[in-house]
């Protein structure tokens, strides 16, 4: 008998098998809008042009080495000045520990490991409902228990703000709170300005620790500075927060696995001891991270004009999402007079639209239309464009009536 044989077969990734699905599919009108990768108006993967151009400057220049444990310091500088905004005050006085991390879902394990380890006041994470789907199993290998907090309101396809400040205010003191800095995966539903200065009050008074999660920064709005807005205020206000950086989306770099994971600390000698234990963390697990998506990153932030190119396409890419959002509320409200309201669809940010379609809903589209889409009515807006926006709407549209 093999040792393996007590083995259970485990359940397939949510959203990885809608790709499956998607693929199997000889439709030639298929549309999927399962993944968070971004589409250009052709359908197709986006190589940004101030990547190529970083490409051809690395081409035959560099060597192969082993980076430090804690990864290429002028990507990890520039990635955190990114985040922080050059004018942070723990940033100017060398405050803030970092490490280069394996993009974003690397960034989140190591947070979760370093917290479950050094983290004084509570062992629990209290995550938006819903979240991304892997913020719960990330956080629980890290050996933290993981809660929830009321966050999206199904009646209005918006945020729950009186249940999340209740939530809040009913968290035990010291406890975690993940937040996302912008475009709320899976709803692109964001707090505003000012709902963020009033949460950013009560986590100070109710002694919480804010930890966020920032995987879509430029992408949301095109605007790097307008989404990195909650983070910064935080920081201003004193809070000493966890943050995760990905490259993924706003560099179109998901398979380089670029991230950066930092801590606000109270001195550059506090940084020095947090980051020697980040070190000592990263090693057992990794040893050091991929050297080539770090380059790539820092020859693009480090470099005046190509930053300036680069911050032209991402928000090229923001304004394509944008524009698609636009196409289609016209089309489900003034085309096809679909029954409901649609508005949700333009008031929502970034990658991801919740449609409020439901689960029968979605699996008609997927047999009837080949419309693929995670189950809970999630669609990818990056998946849309010229040639498929009316073919979708008028699918959504047979759906619903
Ligand atoms: N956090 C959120 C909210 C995300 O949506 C994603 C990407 N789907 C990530 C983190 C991490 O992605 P990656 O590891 O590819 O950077």
């Amino acid at each position: 008998v093999s040792v393996w044989s007590t083995v259970p077969q485990g359940p397939p990734d949510p959203i990885l098998g809608v790709t499956e699905a998607f693929k199997a599919d000889t439709n030639p009108r298929k549309i999927n809008l399962g993944v968070g990768a971004y589409r250009d108006e052709n359908g197709k993967p986006y190589i940004l042009p101030s990547v190529q151009e970083a490409e051809n400057r690395l081409h035959g220049q560099v060597d192969k080495e082993y980076l430090p444990i804690t990864g290429l310091p002028s990507f990890t500088s520039a990635a955190a000045k990114l985040a922080y905004g050059a004018d942070c005050a723990p940033l100017k006085e060398g405050s803030i520990a970092v490490t280069q991390s394996i993009s974003g879902t690397g960034a989140l394990r190591i947070g979760g490991a370093f917290l479950s380890r050094f983290y004084p006041t509570s062992k629990v994470v209290y995550l938006p409902s819903p979240s991304w789907g892997n913020h719960t199993p990330i956080f629980r290998d890290s050996a933290l228990e993981v809660k929830t907090y009321r966050y999206f309101d199904k009646s209005t396809v918006g945020l729950d703000w009186a249940g999340m400040i209740q939530d809040i205010k009913e968290m035990p003191t010291g406890a975690i709170v993940l937040l996302h800095a912008c475009a709320h995966n899976p709803t692109g539903v964001d707090p505003t300005k000012e709902q963020w200065e009033e949460l950013s009050g009560l986590i100070k008074e109710k002694g919480l620790f804010p930890f966020f999660d920032m995987a879509y920064q430029g992408f949301a709005s095109g605007d790097i500075a307008g989404d990195a807005f909650a983070p910064r205020h935080f920081v201003s206000q004193g809070h000493q927060i966890a943050l995760c950086q990905s490259f993924a989306k706003n560099m179109g770099l998901y398979g380089e696995r670029v991230g950066l994971f930092s801590l606000v600390t109270a001195s550059p000698e506090e940084k020095a001891r947090v980051e020697s234990q980040l070190k000592i963390l990263v090693r057992p697990m990794y040893s050091n991270p991929p050297v080539h998506g770090a380059r790539l990153a820092g020859t693009i932030l480090n470099d005046p004009a190509l930053y300036a190119q680069w911050e032209g396409e991402v928000k090229g890419m923001a304004s394509r999402i944008i524009s698609m959002r636009e196409a289609l509320y016209t089309l489900l409200t003034n085309t096809y007079h679909t029954p409901g309201n649609w508005s949700h669809i333009t008031s929502q940010i970034g990658m991801f639209s919740f449609t409020g379609l439901t689960q029968a809903q979605t699996e008609v589209l997927a047999s009837k239309r080949s419309v693929y889409m995670t189950k809970d009515g999630r669609i990818s807006m990056a998946g849309l464009n010229g040639g498929n926006v009316e073919y979708f709407a008028k699918s959504v549209d047979g759906a619903v009536k």
